[in-house]
């Protein structure tokens, strides 16, 4: 598929599944090496880091706890300042290494409240891995550990990543036409 359309918008093919996979491969790589003798704690932050999860969670060579939580900040295609937790944590990351495993970080308000809520838990480290990155949006401090590509600053969707609910399906990521 070369374009794909989701309610008002159009949208073409930007990156292909196996660029998003290499991607994947490489940052698995990193966690294998950094993480396998941590016995950490993978945080997925849904929605859209759900695939990006599932295929990196298969190439690791050890077996984490994953956790699930949700934050939203964002409204159609835009980033909005305030970031709230819709669901948390189940288990205690106190003493823990954890790794935050995000979809993509734009200005980065999303990360940085996740990041805030889970250091007041006392982790013994806390890590981000994200797919994507947006260098020229990002407005924050917090080292990006794993970073799969760096971006421009337009709106994409697929693999995980959505358009008012839709596209999360798409195995390749498509930019805003
Ligand atoms: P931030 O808080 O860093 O500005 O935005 C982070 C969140 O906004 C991401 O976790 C993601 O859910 C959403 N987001 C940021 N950029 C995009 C994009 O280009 N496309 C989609 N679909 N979501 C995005
Ligand atoms: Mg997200």
């Amino acid at each position: 598929m070369k374009s794909v359309t989701l309610k008002d918008k159009s949208f073409k093919l930007f990156i292909e599944e196996s660029t998003i996979l290499n991607a994947v491969d490489a940052v698995a790589e990193k966690v294998n090496k950094d993480l396998a003798d941590l016995n950490p704690v993978i945080v997925c932050v849904l929605g859209g880091s759900f695939m990006f999860t599932s295929d990196l969670v298969k190439r690791l060579s050890f077996n984490p706890e994953i956790q699930f939580v949700k934050y939203s900040s964002y409204h159609g295609t835009e980033s909005v300042g305030t970031v709230s937790e819709n669901l948390g944590l189940s288990i205690s990351i106190e003493n823990r290494n954890v790794l935050i495993i995000e979809d993509i970080v734009d200005r980065g308000n999303t990360l940085e409240k996740i990041y805030e809520d889970f250091k007041k838990y006392k982790p013994l480290s806390l890590r981000v891995a994200s797919l994507l990155f947006k260098p020229n949006a990002y407005q924050k401090d917090i080292k990006i550990d794993y970073v799969g590509m760096e971006i421009g600053n337009e709106f994409i969707v697929g693999y995980g990543l959505d358009y008012d609910g839709l596209g999360r399906n798409l195995k390749d990521i498509y930019i805003i036409n």
